[in-house]
């Protein structure tokens, strides 16, 4: 149902809202998928500056993504991380092939669509009328009905509560923005808000209260050596085959202080790498001894393999 709230923030969307963002302008589900993919964990900016144009330029259709391989996949994907993402993307797009399916229950069977995933497909590219909720509506929920905690069944429920059926599409697109540029989880800019009247938090003066902070979990720190092996300027490296990483291409991971007293390597400097569950500090050796297991490759085929961002910064002091 329309009221009063919803026209607030049909008004300030219009005025405020951010128009020009390319997914905007599109009904096709593949690029709404692909840009709900990639903006999860990863800020607008980043994804648009480097990743949305250059993968659609690549694989421009389902089709198109459907007959890459893996690796040419991944590779588009580097940089950006958490490349279950990307291997999800993939598997998704050898299951359908041509179209993604238009109903929320169907969308959910796919790999790498959750719920929310389902929810902005049908809301975008098939103008369901049905609410999303990301990480900016979340915020947005809990402080205007003033929640310190809800499990994901009560934000749907709420988001179903708040949410405008007569304009969904702009309604939808508006939540995101108000989240983003207003409602900030650091900054709540009330007196900007459309919602300043109605939302229990601005009325108590107290919105960044709301929802109450999970403690931080500090993020352990791993020590490793990556060995380069080389010979004849070509470089060791094999493919990641564990699940952290997997299909990326890399250097020899070793424990630190492992026996380097024969004085065999050569320290080409150190890296530190932060992931999301740990940090990699490493120290990174030049070693011309043999290595079995591995591919023996020029730099101009390690640039063409997807690596992970560590590796990249071994193959650029190699440069
Ligand atoms: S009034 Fe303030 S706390 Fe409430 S939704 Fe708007 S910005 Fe967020």
């Amino acid at each position: 149902m329309h009221k009063p709230v919803h026209t607030n923030l049909l008004r300030w969307y219009e005025q405020y809202g951010r128009h020009n963002l390319p997914w905007r302008h599109s009904r096709d589900s593949y690029t709404i998928w692909i840009s709900e993919i990639m903006l999860q964990q990863t800020q607008v900016t980043t994804v648009l500056e480097r990743f949305y144009t250059p993968f659609l330029q690549q694989f421009p259709t389902l089709r198109d993504l459907a007959a890459a391989t893996e690796e040419e996949v991944l590779k588009q994907w580097e940089g950006l991380g958490y490349y279950t993402r990307a291997r999800n993307v993939y598997k998704t797009a050898q299951l359908v092939e041509h179209a993604l399916p238009q109903s929320i229950h169907e969308l959910i069977q796919l790999p790498g669509i959750g719920k929310s995933t389902a929810h902005a497909i049908a809301a975008f590219a098939y103008r369901t009328p049905v609410p999303i909720l990301d990480a900016n509506v979340k915020r947005i929920l809990y402080r205007f009905f003033g929640k310190k905690k809800a499990s994901e069944r009560e934000l749907w429920a709420l988001a179903y509560r708040l949410f405008d059926d007569e304009h969904p599409f702009e309604y939808n697109q508006a939540m995101m923005d108000l989240g983003s540029l207003v409602c900030r989880s650091k900054e709540a800019l009330c007196v900007h808000c459309p919602f300043e009247m109605q939302c229990h938090a601005a009325q108590q003066g107290a919105p960044l209260e709301l929802p109450e902070k999970k403690a931080v979990k500090s993020v352990p720190i791993r020590y490793k050596d990556i060995v380069v092996f080389t010979c004849k300027n070509r470089y060791a490296l094999k493919q990641r085959s564990g699940r952290f990483l997997h299909g990326l291409w890399g250097f020899s991971e070793y424990e630190q202080n492992r026996d380097n007293a024969e004085g065999q390597m050569q320290q080409l400097g150190s890296i530190v790498q932060k992931y999301s569950h740990f940090h990699l500090y490493a120290d990174v050796y030049i070693s011309y001894e043999p290595v079995e297991g591995h591919e023996y490759l020029t730099l101009e085929e390690i640039n063409k393999l997807p690596l992970s961002k560590a590796d990249i910064k071994i193959v650029k002091m190699l440069t």
